[in-house]
């Protein structure tokens, strides 16, 4: 009969209820459960199971390129933001009104490690999460372009809460290509949320995407709603080398 269960429950897509079922006949046993309390036991595996499965899923999509934290952040460095600031947003409310974040600042300042550590923390939470560099995601919105895939590919993307622009202002965009990129923010506008990174100040989009128009349509939905840190400071890659050359000039003594 308990082998007979254990089919029926794979069969209606239960797995983790059917592996742990013979654990929890026998703590059942142990511990004199009631039947509530067994299958409150059995019901938490599955979900447990499926969070934990959903959740390596979603990392995998993710394509975070490293894992970065809150906690190992220096707000004591970086001053242009709080703590408390930070986990106010890490309530993610603006990912359910559909708002966006755009970190702004000069290269250095933490920008990337704050879009990656929200990152981790809404896919920690469940949201569906995707992560691009802005040239990686220029790349692929052209071939998908070439390809005549984009609305598949669009229609793909809509599918995460949030998706993370990481450092727009690099590589200009081609203005030809720019009206592409409208299209996904104005997909994205009001439906999805979006993390975008800059080194740029909004006056210098226009530029970077060669075409003020079309670059002030962008910056509209974009800022819209949003929350907008302006990071200032030094760069924190500059300050390791500075305290890496100092330790060795001590050493040199
Ligand atoms: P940006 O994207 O603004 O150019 P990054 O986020 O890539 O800067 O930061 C560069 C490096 O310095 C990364 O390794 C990052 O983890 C680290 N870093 C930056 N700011 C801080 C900070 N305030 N506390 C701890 N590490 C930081
Ligand atoms: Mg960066």
């Amino acid at each position: 009969m308990i082998s007979q269960m254990k089919e029926d429950l794979k069969r209606i897509k239960c797995y983790h209820m059917s592996s742990y079922l013979d654990e929890c006949i026998s703590i059942g046993k142990e511990q004199d459960l009631s039947n509530i309390e067994f299958l409150r036991r059995m019901l938490d595996s599955e979900i447990g199971g499926r969070n934990k499965h959903n959740l390596s899923t979603n990392m995998r999509m993710a394509t975070l390129p490293c894992e970065k934290n809150i906690e190992q952040f220096d707000f004591k460095f970086q001053t242009s933001i709080t703590k408390k600031q930070v986990n106010e947003w890490m309530s993610f409310e603006w990912i359910d009104n559909r708002q966006n974040l755009l970190l702004l600042g000069a290269p250095g300042v933490g920008k990337t490690h704050l879009a990656i550590a929200t990152a981790l923390e809404a896919l920690y939470r469940g949201y569906k999460v995707k992560f691009y560099s802005m040239n990686e995601f220029v790349e692929e919105m052209i071939i998908q372009e070439v390809n005549r895939t984009s609305k598949k590919w669009l229609s793909k993307l809509m599918k995460f809460d949030l998706i993370v622009l990481d450092e727009l202002g690099y590589l200009p965009v081609d203005s030809k290509y720019t009206h592409l990129f409208f299209r996904f923010v104005n997909e994205c506008y009001e439906y999805r949320s979006l993390i975008v990174t800059s080194n740029k100040v909004p006056s210098q989009w226009g530029i970077y995407f060669g075409d003020e128009s079309v670059a002030m349509a962008i910056l509209d939905r974009l800022l819209h709603r949003s929350t907008v840190i302006k990071m200032k400071g030094d760069s924190y890659r500059l300050r390791e080398k500075s305290e890496c050359n100092t330790k060795q000039k001590n050493g040199d003594q």
